[in-house]
């Protein structure tokens, strides 16, 4: 799915990323952990093509292509999906339009015919009801005012409509309930229920753990992987911390 070897990624000409190697198998999850600063969000947002991050080193392929040489847009086509740390608002977009505009864009590019307004509607409804998911914030503009846990809401609707191949997700647990983090572990779940999808998500609780268990643990620090376990480093250094574990 996807193989990372030596590397190396600026930004604003500051190198955080010290050649990194990370290698995900179809079906793999995948945990990276590490302290604030560490650069867990920075090799997420590089293999999204994010436009802070210059890669200056190393290789990226995705299903045996070359990740480096495709644009954000052809990655997320091309499957790759990212749940931000941080979303962005954005004020006068309508959320509804903006889901169905990038539900539309990955079916044309796999060749399914478009979903009309009706059609859509119909698919979202759907999906959100598996999920008990509230239907509320589609109404809204994309992110325009959402509390932190309705942003991380909305990057979970993303991820349950755009059903990606390579699910990243940065801290999607942070500021979410109980409740919340039991659906964002029953879609995740769902998804990966095809073993062909893969899952690197970023997380400093183990709650979550808890409900999606991890068959790696990474953890990153001073922008390279210093040590990976299974679930139990997760457990280890829930207890007795990044220092503890040193
Ligand atoms: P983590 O997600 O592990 O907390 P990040 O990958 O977000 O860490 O950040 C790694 C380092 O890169 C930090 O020192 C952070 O301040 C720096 N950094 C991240 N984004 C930017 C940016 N847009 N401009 C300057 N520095 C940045
Ligand atoms: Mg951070
Ligand atoms: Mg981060």
């Amino acid at each position: 799915m996807l193989d990372i070897k030596d590397l190396k990624v600026t930004i604003d000409n500051k190198e955080i990323l010290k050649g990194l190697n990370l290698n995900i198998k179809p079906g793999e999850i995948h945990v990276l952990m590490g302290q604030n600063g560490a650069g867990k969000s920075t090799l997420v947002k590089t293999i999204s093509d994010h436009y802070d991050c210059e890669v200056t080193n190393g290789s990226i392929t995705y299903k045996n292509k070359d990740l480096l040489e495709l644009d954000v847009s052809q990655r997320a086509k091309e499957g790759i999906f990212l749940s931000f740390q941080n979303p962005v608002e954005v004020p006068g977009v309508n959320n509804s339009y903006f889901l169905k505009t990038i539900v539309n864009e990955k079916r044309k590019y796999e060749n399914q015919e478009e979903l009309d307004a009706m059609g859509f509607l119909k698919y979202t409804k759907e999906e959100l009801a598996k999920f008990d998911i509230d239907k509320s914030l589609l109404q809204r503009d994309l992110n325009d005012g959402f509390s932190g846990g309705e942003k991380k809401r909305n990057e979970l609707i993303q991820l349950l409509l755009l059903k990606p191949d390579l699910i990243m997700l940065d801290e999607i647990d942070s500021g979410l309930d109980v409740d919340a983090i039991k659906t964002v572990a029953k879609v995740i779940n769902n998804l990966l229920e095809d073993k062909s999808k893969s899952l690197l998500m970023i997380t400093h609780y183990d709650k979550l753990l808890n409900l999606v268990k991890p068959d790696y643990v990474h953890i990153l620090k001073d922008g390279k992987i210093v040590k990976t376990g299974d679930y139990t480093l997760a457990q280890q250094l829930d207890s007795v911390g990044f220092q503890g574990l040193e």
